[in-house]
């Protein structure tokens, strides 16, 4: 029998934004739409395996984000010490994934081959791609990886039981999702395969892309690998921290359990455009 993981979503930071700024194309209905920060962990028999790292309280000042908390701190909130992490789930390299990669020393990074490849690669001399990626930390990923502590994956990989890791690129290269087996079923942590429920809901892609027919076909991936929508865990949307409820009432507005069921409805869109 599989093990049953919980999910802890973690809140560690924030931003004010328009519906315009998360959409390729703009939003003809223009509002706000602020957008969370999160780091994701999976508590099971095996140990925890943490999803993402966040970016630092430095970057956060470096890039105008209002930081809540230390994503790795805050592990502590849900009973994981950091130096007992023995796997880090890195879903792509950009700032806000995988910041705090150095706050983990007995860990291994589990990440898909061609995201290393892409970070290190021709396309990073265009601003425009590289601006979501902080060379110190592919810099710091490179030098982990002389040490043997990066295992890069090519494709699916099932790196421990109950968790699986698919290939999702579009928004880059080499961005992967981590399927979590829980209480409730499979549940798909997709991270910035769709930073939103709507950017996935709508097909219309979010606007940092690498290969937009890539994304929107990451979008199918999800829809397959979750067993019903509600499995579906996005990025970014600050709509999960209503959606699942806090593991206890002090945590609240600051952790989500993941593996337990919705107490709010699906969410809902001003368009619903196909
Ligand atoms: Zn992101």
């Amino acid at each position: 029998m599989l093990p049953e993981y919980e999910i802890h979503a973690i809140r560690y930071a924030t931003r004010e934004a328009q519906r315009r700024d998360h959409f390729i194309g703009g939003d003809p209905h223009d509002g706000p739409m602020p957008m969370d920060y999160f780091t994701w962990v999976a508590v099971g028999r095996a140990g925890a395996f943490v999803v993402d790292t966040g970016f630092t309280a430095e970057m956060a000042a470096a890039r105008n984000r209002t930081f809540l908390r230390c994503p790795v701190d805050s592990l502590a909130l849900v009973g994981v010490d950091a130096r007992a992490v023995r796997d880090v789930v890195l879903t792509h390299m950009h700032y806000d994934h995988v910041g705090n990669f150095h706050k983990f020393p007995n860990a291994r990074y589990h990440l898909q081959a061609r995201e290393m490849a892409y970070a290190t690669g021709k396309y990073m001399r265009y601003p425009r791609i590289a601006r979501s990626y902080h060379v110190e930390d592919v810099a710091g990923m490179v030098r982990l990886n002389f040490q043997g502590r990066v295992e890069m994956h090519d494709g699916e990989v099932e790196i421990a039981p109950g968790i699986v890791l698919h290939p999702t690129p579009g928004h880059s290269d080499g961005l992967q999702v981590a399927r979590v087996h829980t209480r409730r079923g499979w549940v798909v942590l997709a991270s910035d395969a769709t930073h939103y429920y709507e950017n996935m809901a709508t097909n219309r892609p979010y606007s940092t892309a690498f290969h937009v027919g890539q994304m929107l076909d990451a979008y199918r991936v999800l829809e397959r690998l979750a067993p019903s929508p509600r499995h579906m865990i996005p990025g970014h949307d600050p709509y999960v921290m209503r959606e699942y409820p806090a593991p206890r009432t002090e945590l609240e507005g600051i952790v989500v359990r993941l593996d337990a069921e919705p107490i709010a409805p699906a969410p809902t869109f001003p368009t619903q455009a196909k």
